[in-house]
C-alpha cells in the first residue's frame, strides 16, 4: 500500500507524517517512512544539483527532468521493495510535487511533466494523497519563524510562485480526484494531526 503527502511551504506535512507514522507503527503495521529523495545516493545527489542555490542557470526543463529521475530511483530502490515485501509506504511527496511546482508554478504544462514523470515511475501510483492545502502568507510565515532549516533555491521565489503551487495542486487534484484527500492545515497542529490520521485510517 502505497500513500503519499503533498503540500506547498510551511504546509506541516513533515511533522505530521512523522505523527501518522509513529501512531501506524503503534498499532503494529509495518511501514516505511520516506521522503523523496530517501536517503538512496543517486538521489540525494541528483537532489543537491537541483536546489543548491548556486544554480540560478538552471533550465527548468533540467529542473523537471532531474526530479522525475531521483523520483525513479527512490522508487526502484526503495519505494518498490518495501510494497513488494507488504509494508505500508509513507512518502513525503511524489508525482504530485512536479505537477504543481514544474507543470504549473514553472509553467511547464501539467500533462508534460505527467509524462515524463509516467516514464519515470511506470504504473506506480499512491493510492491515497493527502494534500495539505495552507494559504501560501500562512506556509511562508511559518518557515521564516521556524529556525535552523537550510536555505535553497527555492527560497528565491516570490508569493507568486507558491500561489501558482497551490493552483498547481488543485490542478492536479482535478485529474484524479478519487486518489486526494484535502487537509485544511491552516488549523492547529493537533487538528491537522487528527483530520489527517481521520483520513488515513478510513481508507485502511
Ligand atoms: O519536501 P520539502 O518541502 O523539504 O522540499 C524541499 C524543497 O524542494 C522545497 O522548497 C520544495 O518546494 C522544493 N520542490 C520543488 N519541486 C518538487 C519538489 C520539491 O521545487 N517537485
Amino acid at each position: 500500500r502505497f500513500i503519499t503527502v503533498e503540500g506547498g511551504e510551511g504546509a506541516g506535512k513533515s511533522t505530521i507524517i512523522a505523527r501518522l507514522y509513529e501512531e501506524l507503527r503503534k498499532r503494529g503495521m509495518d511501514v516505511l517512512l520516506t521522503r523523496e529523495p530517501g536517503g538512496i545516493d543517486i538521489a540525494e545527489q541528483i537532489r543537491e544539483i537541483i536546489l543548491n542555490p548556486a544554480h540560478t542557470q538552471m533550465d527548468k526543463r533540467t529542473e523537471a527532468l532531474l526530479y522525475a529521475a531521483a523520483r525513479g530511483q527512490h522508487l526502484a530502490e526503495k519505494v518498490l521493495p518495501a510494497l513488494e515485501a507488504g509494508k505500508l509506504v509513507l512518502c513525503d511527496r511524489f508525482i504530485d510535487s512536479s505537477l504543481a511546482y514544474q507543470g504549473h508554478a514553472r509553467g511547464l504544462g501539467i500533462d508534460e511533466v505527467y509524462a515524463i514523470n509516467k516514464f519515470a515511475v511506470g504504473d506506480c501510483m499512491p493510492e491515497l494523497t493527502l494534500f495539505f492545502d495552507v494559504q501560501p502568507e500562512v506556509g511562508l510565515a511559518r518557515i521564516n519563524a521556524a529556525r535552523g532549516r537550510e536555505v535553497n533555491r527555492l527560497d528565491l521565489e516570490g508569493m507568486r510562485f507558491h500561489e501558482l503551487v497551490r493552483e498547481g495542486y488543485q490542478l492536479a487534484i482535478a485529474r484524479d480526484p478519487e486518489r486526494f484527500v484535502m487537509i485544511d492545515a491552516g488549523q492547529s497542529e493537533e487538528q491537522v494531526y487528527a483530520d489527517a490520521l481521520a483520513a488515513l485510517t478510513a481508507r485502511l
